[in-house]
């Protein structure tokens, strides 16, 4: 409880502005507010867009970081002392500018530490890439920024960082934090700013490789804009999105497949590309089952990221908002509407939705927020199913609920995806021992917080 008072604090009062990193000799870009996702009456800070001047700053003075293994280590290490010690700012601003509930916060930041720690007591021996240009996305604004950095600094490259457009302060302040840490300025900058920021970092030939996690169409986009314009064989590292589903059979424990349905679909509002958007429940339980799923639902608490009986916080903005809410319509007016719970009437929340679907294939994109797609099956059709979710082209997360062996051993074996949970819910990876990553259009190995990853970030990968 100290901590989550200590979150709270600098929540109500803090204000961010953005201190430049670079050396901004003249930056046209006024600063922007940046929203607050639950209150639209409420900013955490401001934020100039880098200019095409500071790009250009960027990648004259991008310098690799070649300091010593040892001393990278120690650095990386220190970064991870501060990450901890700022607890109470990074808490404060993942719910304030990515509306994280404080559970959310507290993984969150417990996965970026882990990541600076085992990237950096793994530091590969060889050379470097050179100058990697780091994309990140919204949701994991501190896990998925931090671990991306952290593997190219640790491997000894310069990191050019493009923070996603709506989490610029988080990144702004633990970028100060590395900084602080050591890491040196030339080795480690920061360049806020939209996709079109990104567009610059992918296409200029003084990069050498990009990691990037997000939607799988910018990562199509990023692709083409390296094969015109950098040098051949210059490594994509990229975590896109998924369609993932959960297998339900009727030996599954109720109790248990229902808590996890609802983690796995609904938790950080289901704004995680390893959710659960597709559940196939066996026929002959179906009707019970999704009466205590409904049941489940019905407990989850929609609201304020800094209440502690959030279960499920806004969405991030009007946009995913928007598109979200015409999904439900749509699917409210073909009288696929399954179940709704109640939901605040101001700020960018949407109730945790269940929508009914013949399967899998009804599903032509990624719905980004607390919306799961429920199908029945028949068990001579399981084959038929695992056959619809690998042909959806995602691999990247999937879930089984069985109590019978050799089922286990079938679908997970049958099934293409780069994690796969049984008897369990369907989140997350544990940085060292069960690395995260998805296969086909989910993404290009290794998996983050595996042993291979480094070698992505070096300039002799070895050979998968
Ligand atoms: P999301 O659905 O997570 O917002 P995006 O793929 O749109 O996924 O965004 C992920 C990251 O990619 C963000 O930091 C965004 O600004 C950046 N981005 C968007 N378009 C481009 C592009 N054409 N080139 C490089 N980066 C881009």
């Amino acid at each position: 409880l100290d901590g989550i008072e200590a979150a709270r604090a600098p929540f109500k009062s803090h204000k961010w502005t953005s201190e430049p990193l670079l050396a901004r000799a003249a930056n046209p870009n006024a600063p922007e507010a940046v929203e607050n996702p639950a209150d639209s009456g409420d900013s955490p800070g401001t934020v100039a867009s880098a200019s095409e001047e500071d790009i250009e700053t960027a990648l004259t003075y991008a310098a690799p970081w070649n300091a010593p293994a040892e001393e990278r280590k120690a650095i990386l290490n220190k970064v991870a002392d501060l990450y901890e010690e700022n607890f109470g700012q990074l808490f404060a601003l993942l719910a304030r500018e990515a509306g994280k509930s404080m559970p959310d916060a507290v993984a969150e930041l417990r996965e970026a530490v882990d990541f600076l720690r085992y990237y950096g007591a793994n530091i590969p021996d060889a050379a470097p890439v050179g100058t990697f240009t780091c994309i990140s996305p919204w949701n994991f604004p501190l896990a998925i920024f931090t671990g991306q950095i952290s593997a190219a600094l640790a491997a000894g490259n310069a990191v050019l960082s493009k923070p996603a457009e709506q989490t610029p302060l988080i990144s702004h302040f633990a970028i100060s934090l590395m900084h602080q840490a050591g890491v040196p300025k030339a080795a480690l900058q920061l360049l806020p700013g939209a996709g079109s920021v990104g567009a610059a970092l992918t296409s200029d030939p003084r990069v050498d490789g990009v990691a990037f996690t997000g939607s799988t169409a910018t990562a199509m986009k990023i692709r083409a804009a390296m094969a015109e314009n950098l040098a051949p064989g210059a490594p994509l590292i990229a975590e896109t999105g998924g369609l993932n589903a959960m297998i339900v059979d009727s030996t599954a424990l109720p109790e248990q497949a229902v808590q996890a349905i609802v983690e796995s679909a609904f938790q950080s509002a289901g704004q995680r590309c390893s959710a659960l958007r597709c559940l196939y429940v066996q026929e002959d339980i179906a009707k019970p089952f999704i009466q205590m799923l409904t049941g489940a639902m019905d407990a989850l608490s929609v609201g304020q990221p800094w209440q502690l009986s959030t279960d499920c916080g806004p969405v991030i903005d009007e946009l995913a908002w928007s598109g979200i809410a015409v999904h439900i319509q749509t699917a409210r007016s073909e009288g696929r509407l399954m179940h709704e719970i109640a939901t605040p009437n101001s700020g960018r929340f949407i109730a945790p939705t269940l929508i009914r679907v013949n399967g899998i294939g009804d599903m032509k994109r990624e719905i980004f927020g607390p919306v799961l797609h429920v199908a029945t099956f028949k068990s001579q059709e399981l084959d038929k199913i695992i056959g619809d979710i690998n042909a959806t082209g995602y691999g990247l997360t999937f879930g089984l609920m069985t109590r019978i062996d050799d089922r286990v051993q079938h679908v997970t074996e049958a099934v293409g995806a780069g994690n796969i949970y049984v008897n369990r819910n369907q989140i997350g990876a544990i940085v060292g021992s069960q690395p995260f990553g998805g296969e086909g259009l989910s993404g290009t190995g290794p998996k983050a917080g595996g042993p291979n990853y480094l070698t992505r970030y070096t300039a002799r990968p070895a050979t998968q």
